[in-house]
């Protein structure tokens, strides 16, 4: 998956839906400032919360009978700004490709960004992880910035709202380097 084409290829024909993941993907760094994830989670209807989890785990998706799309995000207060930036984003992966939507109230799930090893899918986790690549940097979005940043990774990392080496690897990822 490497274009907003290719993940709305995996998802009902949601004009609301696809509309709100453009207008993310399309103004990462409006008004010099990254864009809030969490408005992101919340016009999907995924509420976000910061609670304490084991230390390894970065976040989960659990099922959320309150929420208006049946699950909420989790993340873990501990780790930083950055970090629990990428993992809503992550989480939205799961929450767009892999959560049964049809059944809000099955048991919580554990979709979590995690480096340990009770992960039982790593394809999934890879998915997860390609939503949040292809929403942040897709599309032209990192090669468009790092133009106008000639390439500056400290500057891309702020645009982004990102870790400077998170924007290393997608610079190769999408081959902006
Ligand atoms: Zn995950």
């Amino acid at each position: 998956m490497r274009s907003l084409r290719d993940l709305f290829a995996k998802l009902p024909a949601d004009g609301v839906l696809r509309h709100a993941l453009r207008q993310f993907n399309l103004a990462p760094g409006r008004l010099g400032k990254a864009v809030s994830v969490r408005e992101l989670a919340e016009s999907l209807g995924l509420d976000v919360y910061q609670v304490e989890l084991p230390k390894g785990m970065a976040g989960r998706l659990v099922s959320d009978p309150f929420s208006d799309s049946g699950y909420a995000i989790e993340v873990n207060r501990q780790h930083s700004v950055l970090s629990r930036r990428y993992t809503v984003l992550h989480e939205i992966g799961h929450f767009l490709l892999h959560a049964d939507v049809t059944d809000p109230l099955a048991d919580a799930m554990l979709l979590s960004r995690s480096d340990d090893e009770f992960y039982f899918n790593q394809s999934q986790e890879w998915e997860a992880n390609n939503v949040a690549d292809v929403l942040l940097f897709g599309d032209g979005a990192l090669a468009a910035a790092v133009s106008l940043h000639r390439g500056d990774v400290k500057k891309l990392a702020k645009y982004f709202g990102v870790t400077e080496n998170m924007i290393r690897v997608a610079m190769r990822k999408f081959e902006c380097s």
